[in-house]
């Protein structure tokens, strides 16, 4: 016992003195952080004993089929035992057999191409439009739409497509040719006086695409439901004017479902909530689960066919390779994550508790004023915290932070949007794992009625 205290208060030692945590800032990190050191279903424990029910799939919406899955990690290794490695132009088993189960999953589309990460899986999406700009365009229809308030990812052509100024802020310059369209947050419109949001919102992409010159633009990218800037679900008749926009124009629809996508919205994949058909879809997070690192950047044979060699056309095919694309790893966990989001009707279950995590979100509304708006989808909710509901003024970031915190002492993890939008760092959203039992969705919500009262009185 002693010998396991001190191995683990060492470890706590080099974490403190060498590790450079995501997001965190140095003056934290240098007091030293606890640790997680297990987990299991949506229970986590800490280093110092402490259990915690995670109500944010991990900090970042990866854990949807929960912790501690020995399925997944048997497959990982029987996989890794048989062959873990091999990029380029020959087959294997797990990546061939997985994306048959996914395709399955999205009528429509045709083609999986693995990657690692939401960032790398929205980059090869770009390169994919730029190439074919390159191919049929003369080298013109190479600019990406993408919409204020969506995150697109951490590499640079990612940050370019992202519409969060202060995640933006101090990495410039950015890559040329990623142009900004206006957000579709139905509580924050830009038409107040507008009975049809919907359709406003997509037009004003459309002023956009016209103002750069539509033989300028190859594609746009959007999240389904807006995740990091604000749980936006869109307004009513959006996404089929957004279709009709794009083919009008001749304009590929990305659709990043890297948090939407594989259960986390009540369906296999957010865009099919609404009548709208991507050109490409990318996803990662709750591929795996967070068992292995794998990305999927998915799209239809069109586009596929688009970027295929022609007679004479030597530099004809997608010029682009991942080198741990190739890392069995990945499609061997996302199979077997599949089969237990099939297996225990994980996506009906994220559909059902989802409506009961939101009706208990509104019923809080009810009671504190300052949640100012309730939205989401499937296990996939938010909180929209505001000083006055008249002003809709947003509640300063300190607040947000101590429910938050409050939240934590009690035992429940919650997330909340991180400089997503200027001056917006008011929304806390709520994303368990899609395994979530009504009780332990009533634990979060009497936490959270708890802690708003705390914070807010
Ligand atoms: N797209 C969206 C919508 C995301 O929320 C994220 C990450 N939070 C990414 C892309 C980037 O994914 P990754 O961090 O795996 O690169």
């Amino acid at each position: 016992m002693n010998s396991q205290i001190n191995e683990l208060d060492l470890l706590k030692t080099l974490d403190r003195d060498h590790v450079w945590h995501h997001l965190t800032p140095g003056a934290a990190a240098r007091k030293g952080l606890p640790m997680f050191v297990r987990g299991e279903g949506l229970r986590l424990w800490d280093s110092e004993g402490r259990e915690y029910l995670d109500a944010s799939a991990g900090g970042v919406w990866v854990t949807n089929v929960g912790y501690g899955r020995t399925e997944i990690a048997d497959a990982v290794r029987e996989q890794l035992a048989q062959l873990n490695f091999f990029a380029g132009s020959m087959g294997n088993a797990p990546a061939a057999a997985f994306a048959e189960k996914l395709l399955d999953k999205m009528p429509g589309m045709s083609r999986v191409y693995y990657s690692n990460s939401g960032s790398e899986a929205n980059e090869k999406a770009f390169k994919m439009v730029r190439q074919i700009a390159h191919k049929h365009h003369g080298g013109r229809k190479s600019k990406i739409l993408y919409r204020e308030r969506d995150y697109h990812g951490t590499t640079l052509a990612a940050l370019s497509a992202t519409g969060q100024a202060e995640r933006r802020a101090q990495f410039g310059p950015f890559v040329p040719g990623f142009v900004e369209v206006p957000h579709c947050c139905e509580y924050r419109t830009q038409y107040p006086e507008s009975n049809d949001y919907g359709i406003r919102a997509a037009d004003a992409i459309e002023e956009v695409i016209l103002r750069e010159g539509p033989e300028t633009v190859g594609a746009i990218i959007l999240e389904p439901i807006t995740a990091g800037g604000g749980i936006i679900t869109p307004p009513e008749g959006y996404w089929p004017r957004v279709r009709e926009i794009c083919d009008r124009y001749d304009i590929l629809l990305i659709m990043d479902e890297v948090v939407c996508g594989v259960g986390r919205t009540g369906k296999w994949f957010g865009y099919q909530h609404y009548p709208v058909q991507p050109d490409i879809v990318t996803m990662a997070k709750g591929l795996a689960s967070g068992y292995a690192a794998i990305s999927c950047t998915v799209t239809t044979e069109r586009v596929f066919d688009l970027l295929q060699e022609e007679a004479g056309d030597t530099l004809g095919y997608f010029r682009d390779i991942s080198t741990f694309g190739g890392c069995l790893a990945g499609p061997a966990a996302a199979l077997a994550n599949m089969k237990i989001l099939e297996e225990e009707g994980l996506v009906e279950n994220s559909q059902r508790m989802g409506e009961y995590l939101l009706a208990g979100l509104h019923a809080l509304k009810e009671k504190h004023p300052v949640i100012g708006d309730v939205r989401g989808k499937g296990l996939f909710a938010g909180l929209e915290l505001v000083q006055d509901r008249m002003t809709k003024t947003p509640v300063d970031e300190s607040v947000a932070i101590a429910i938050a915190g409050a939240c934590k002492q009690m035992g429940v993890l919650i997330g909340r949007t991180n400089r997503s939008f200027e001056g917006f760092n008011n929304i806390l959203n709520f994303s368990p794992a899609l395994t979530a039992t009504a009780e332990q969705i009533d634990q979060i919500l009497t936490t959270l009625d708890k802690a708003i009262s705390q914070v807010c009185g």
